[in-house]
């Protein structure tokens, strides 16, 4: 084994950065020319075929058959022509990642000649009969089938030589069984209530979509040394290693030079992303070595998100091309940094206003702080279920464990948007306002400075920041499907926007002025939510006292984060709107809680499995060695000093020994908890199960395996250690 180790690394020094062709000096010569984008529409449909897609993109309508027949045509005819020779639905399962199935275009025409075919039916539609995808028992095997429906509001792309179209999933009976579904219907549940509030500032408003700018954070490995830890391939992070001497305490790769050979990786994803229409604009290093990161430009959420679920597939098709492998993980190396996902999130109107930045002027600053508070009091009140959605197995090693943010839910806002919402709760009274009043309030809201933009505090420890025109939710993980924290984000704010407008409603009804009905229900939402605002250090021990005074929960196990799904505030975000059925959302928690249970139940076999058949026997190999030396000192000294020399080799000898021995005692306590915890019945109750039985067995074990370690000799250490993998160049 130890051989591998050494391969690996003298692979590495004959690693050389692999050449880039550039098609073009312009990024814009080649943007979007795999998709089939509005410009390739224009060229490739018919005029009628054109506006029916246009349409139904912009409005979320579906398409007729007939039209749908000459859409596929002339997308086949597009994709032919840039070397595509089959198609496949693109759908996004309640796994990690995509799903893809694909089918020719070759098909018998008449007279059994062949053909390229792709008929409407085939672009709208799809059985894939993806029977052994996760679906929380909503499909039994014997009724297998799912569907995937054409996403409109989607192009379809080219990737390789495979048309592919976005696709939603679901069972026979229509329930989702992927995150598209309910995603799509929580925007459409956010915009309607958006739209309601907006309408009070400008009539004008008839749409408000959602934006979403992500922030994807990566480690990029060398492949040979990928290859020689089965934990990471298997696992996707390292279940053992001892920490290495030097790591990030200097901060010396934060936002540093970018070493050649991963310069090359980035543009070669910049170039590809590029060419998928997918907007990405920043990289860089991130604080851990050999950690990167990469962002777009803001997008529609939808589609922002499927450039992000596309991304991560392209990223790891590319490293192999410069034999890097990408470790999305969001903690693959314990003791330094591990990778999240910020999801940068707005609402914009469709008259081109971002509902959550400063307004130009009083009106449109009410507006602002209308949008801001409710966004706040929609956390405040969901701050369980939006956890839910992204503390996982993976996950929990950074919230709440080894590295902030933590899993207190909470709001950062800048002191100047918390100043101005304490002064608006203070000085709007529940009385009548004279003009004065009202003249002077709106002069303040008015005077919310325009510099916010430039302003705004970086706190990097908030779960949830307000950074001058958008919120940041920074605990999603990098793994995580967006789609998931925005549903329940889109879900909350819609129920929150509705409630709102109603309490607006009823006051104007009651024969409030609309202003001081808006002002009034301001004060009061402002002061509803107050506990989730906190702008100090949210990885301090304080802060979790202080949290737990205010009433705010900090979950840190995933089953119970996942419980909460069920409560009835969860239930009233994603039921009441119509976003999931009841039984479509116990069908989700039942499969996350699979989902954690098989995550910890893999790197518990996979830990086992190198304990017992990697380190054990080169802990015994050395200890063998030390024996033998011992042996030989015995016969080369005298009986005296002999005494004095092998004491310490012999106390090492019993080092090794008690090591070896937990290890073996730990890995079979370890098994026979997995044996208990699998005969369990339920997976909610098996998850808690392997939560309080298994999971510790992980630390434990490790334990030992990174004290040995430090003592084994190099020349027999199996895995490459942590130095190697972050350092090598
Ligand atoms: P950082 O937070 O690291 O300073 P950037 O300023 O580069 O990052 O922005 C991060 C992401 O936020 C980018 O994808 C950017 O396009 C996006 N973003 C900027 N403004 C908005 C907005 N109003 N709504 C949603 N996303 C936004
Ligand atoms: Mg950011």
């Amino acid at each position: 084994m130890a051989q591998l180790r050494f391969q690996a690394l003298g692979e590495l020094m004959n690693r050389q950065p692999k050449e880039v062709v550039f098609p073009s000096t312009k990024a814009t010569d080649y943007y979007g020319e795999l998709v089939f984008n509005k410009d390739s529409m224009a060229k490739y449909l018919s005029g009628d075929a054109y506006k029916a897609v246009k349409v139904a993109m912009d409005k979320g309508e579906s398409i007729d058959r007939k039209i749908a027949d000459n859409v596929a045509s002339g997308m086949k005819a597009w994709a032919m022509e840039h070397g595509a020779t089959h198609y496949t639905h693109w759908f996004q399962p309640l796994t990690d990642g995509t799903a893809e199935k694909h089918d020719g275009f070759i098909d018998y025409g008449d007279n059994d000649t062949m053909i390229e075919a792709f008929s409407g039916k085939l672009l709208a539609q799809q059985e894939p009969d993806a029977s052994s995808f996760p679906n929380g028992g909503i499909r039994q095997t014997f009724e297998a089938r799912g569907y995937t429906a054409w996403d409109v509001s989607s192009p379809a792309f080219i990737m390789g030589t495979t048309l592919c179209i976005p696709t939603v999933f679901i069972s026979y009976t229509g329930e989702a069984l992927d995150y598209k579904t309910p995603f799509l219907k929580a925007l459409a549940a956010v915009d309607k209530a958006a739209v309601g509030v907006a309408q009070y500032f400008d009539k004008e408003v008839k749409k408000v979509h959602t934006n979403l700018g992500w922030e994807q954070e990566y480690f990029l490995i060398d492949q040979a040394l990928y290859q020689a830890r089965p934990d990471l391939m298997i696992t996707g992070r390292a279940l053992m290693g001892h920490s290495s001497s030097k790591d990030q305490q200097l901060d010396d790769h934060y936002f540093g030079s970018i070493p050649e050979r991963v310069t090359k990786f980035m543009i070669e994803l910049e170039i590809e992303s590029h060419k998928h229409g997918i907007p990405v604009k920043t990289r860089h290093n991130e604080v851990a070595p050999n950690q990167f990161e990469l962002a777009p430009i803001y997008a529609e959420a939808n589609l922002a998100n499927d450039h992000n679920q596309l991304v991560m597939d392209l990223m790891k098709r590319i490293a192999r091309r410069h034999q890097f492998e990408v470790l999305l993980h969001e903690k693959p190396f314990a003791g330094i940094n591990g990778s999240g996902k910020h999801n940068n999130w707005s609402l914009q109107t469709d008259t081109g206003v971002v509902l959550l930045a400063p307004g130009k002027n009083p009106k449109g600053n009410l507006q602002f702080l209308t949008f801001v508070v409710n966004a706040i009091a929609a956390v405040y009140k969901n701050q369980d279920l939006l956890r839910a959605t992204i503390l996982t197995a993976s996950n929990s090693h950074r919230l709440g464990a080894n590295e902030a943010p933590p899993a207190i839910i909470s709001v950062f806002t800048g002191s100047q948007i918390a100043d101005t919402l304490d002064n608006l709760a203070e000085r709007i009274t529940d009385q009548k306002m004279s003009p004065d009043e009202k003249t002077a309030l709106k002069l303040g809201i008015g005077r919310i400075p325009e510099i916010l933009l430039d302003n705004t505090d970086r706190n990097r420890t908030s779960p949830f920041a307000f950074t001058g025109n958008r919120f940041e939710f920074r605990a999603v993980g990098s793994t995580t499907n967006c789609a998931s924290p925005l549903t329940a984000l889109s879900a909350a704010m819609a129920v929150q926007l509705t409630e709102f407008k109603a309490d607006v409603d009823a006051l104007i009804e009651k024969g409030v002025k609309k202003d001081e009905a808006i002002f009034q229900m301001i004060k009061k939402t402002i002061l509803e939510s107050n506990p989730i605002r906190f702008n100090g250090d949210g990885y301090s021990d304080d802060w979790k006292v202080e949290a737990a005074k205010r009433g705010l929960t900090n979950i840190t196990s995933v089953p119970e984060s996942l419980s909460k799904y069920l409560e009835p505030a969860a239930k009233k975000s994603l039921i009441s709107t119509g976003i999931m059925s009841e039984r479509e959302l116990e069908a989700r928690v039942e499969v996350e809680m699979e989902k954690f249970t098989k995550k910890i139940q893999i790197e518990s076999r996979v830990l086992g499995d190198l304990a017992i058949n990697h380190i054990v026997p080169t802990a015994v190999a050395y200890q063998t060695q030390l024996i033998q030396n011992v042996q030989g000192m015995r016969d080369i000294f005298s009986e005296e000093e002999f005494d004095a020399l092998a004491g310490p080799r012999k106390e090492l000898i019993k080092t090794i020994s008690a090591h070896i021995s937990s290890i073996k005692a730990k890995v079979a306590e370890m098994t026979e908890s997995r044996k208990k915890c699998n005969a369990i019945e339920g997976e909610t109750e098996k998850a808690y199960a392997y939560d309080k039985e298994v999971r510790h067995f992980l630390d434990d074990i490790r334990y030992h395996i990174d004290k040995l370690e430090l003592i084994v000799d190099n020349e027999l250490w199996p895995l490459p250690k942590f130095r190697e993998l972050l350092f090598h160049r």
